[in-house]
């Protein structure tokens, strides 16, 4: 059984102590934000608004997917930091300042910063107050730790839902706990609807993602016997159904779930030769590792990297990790 992870008295305290000192606030997260990104930069949002209404927060963060805008303060989101240095910067589920991407100099401006996150790749000089715990199944269960209780309203509620939700695979990863099962239950006590949020989040599909979902279903290839399966989809493909990068997130979970597989990769183009590469594991494969070679990182069994050149050259390169790992754990058996 998995023991639930915890935060110690004095890390709330600090938490707290360091938004008490603050005047102004930045919220800040990963760049392609996830649902756990989205989540966790809106309810920690929404909690300062309801906690501390005097403090100034900002939310810095890439345009939120069209799926996440009905939460309360998508609207807030902005790409244009203030002017002055923040008094103190949050950065939420992202594991390194690269990952802040076109934020990273406001990050660096800042007179204090926070990192909250749980990427098994963090690096611990990232961030001067750091609430990391690689054990957590998701960013918005470290904050609904270190948020009090009482104020977190049905908004931030929502948001840490959300959170929580899209980082277990809706609740179905292996860091799926107890305590995380007990949260969630929590939060719908606060008034969240599951069904809904996790259908307008999820699994909603529009009929442009479902084909090109299809297309790279058709075009997959399964490498070493099958255990490992990728697919690639190319920028003038991309282009001709008019998708980005937000439009192909459940294609690595359906590549995944191939009989057989230990290794799922997906790829798609973000700018001429320069491959978005998604890396899923069914347990025996260390994805983070391999991410990390690559510059990327994330979680053992779902990390990414972004990789230019040769696209067959970056797959086989891969492949040949994949295999290496795997040959390693029959050896371990
Ligand atoms: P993705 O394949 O983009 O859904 O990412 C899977 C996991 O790896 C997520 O937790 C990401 O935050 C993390 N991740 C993806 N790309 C990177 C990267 N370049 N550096 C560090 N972590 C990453
Ligand atoms: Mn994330
Ligand atoms: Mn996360």
């Amino acid at each position: 059984m998995t023991s639930p992870i915890t935060v110690t008295t004095q890390e709330v305290q600090s938490f707290h102590q360091a938004i008490r000192d603050a005047e102004t606030i930045a919220i800040s997260g990963h760049t392609n934000p996830d649902g756990d990104c989205v989540g966790s930069c809106l309810a920690l949002y929404a909690y300062i608004k309801n906690r501390y209404p005097d403090k100034k927060a900002e939310i810095l963060l890439e345009p939120v997917g069209e799926r996440f805008r009905f939460l309360k303060y998508a609207d807030r989101v902005t790409q244009t930091p203030g002017e002055e240095p923040y008094d103190l910067f949050f950065c939420l589920d992202c594991s390194d300042s690269g990952r802040l991407a076109r934020f990273g100099e406001t990050f660096e401006k800042a007179r204090h910063t926070v990192c909250v996150d749980h990427h098994v790749s963090n690096q611990d000089t990232f961030g001067e107050y750091r609430f990391v715990n690689a054990e957590a199944a998701a960013t918005c269960q470290m904050l609904y730790l270190l948020f009090e209780e009482p104020h977190i309203d049905f908004e931030c509620a929502q948001a840490l839902y959300l959170g929580i939700s899209h980082d277990t695979g809706i609740f179905k990863h292996s860091n799926t706990t107890r305590q995380v099962m007990e949260i969630a239950g929590a939060l719908i006590e606060k008034g969240v609807r599951p069904e809904f949020i996790i259908d307008e989040t999820f699994y909603k599909k529009t009929y442009i993602q479902n084909q090109i979902l299809g297309r790279a279903l058709m075009e997959s290839i399964l490498l070493l016997d099958g255990s490992i399966i990728f697919s690639v989809i190319k920028k003038k493909d991309m282009e001709i159904y008019g998708v980005d990068g937000s439009d192909m997130d459940g294609i690595i979970d359906q590549l995944r779930v191939t009989e057989g597989v230990e290794c799922a990769l997906f790829l798609y183009e973000k700018e001429e030769g320069l491959f978005k590469v998604s890396m899923r594991s069914n347990g025996r494969v260390n994805v983070s590792e391999i991410a990390q070679t690559f510059g990327g990182g994330g979680h053992i069994k779902a990390a990414g990297c972004t990789v230019a050149g040769d696209v067959r050259d970056t797959i086989n390169n891969i492949a040949y990790m994949v295999e290496y790992q795997l040959k390693q754990d029959s050896e371990n058996d």
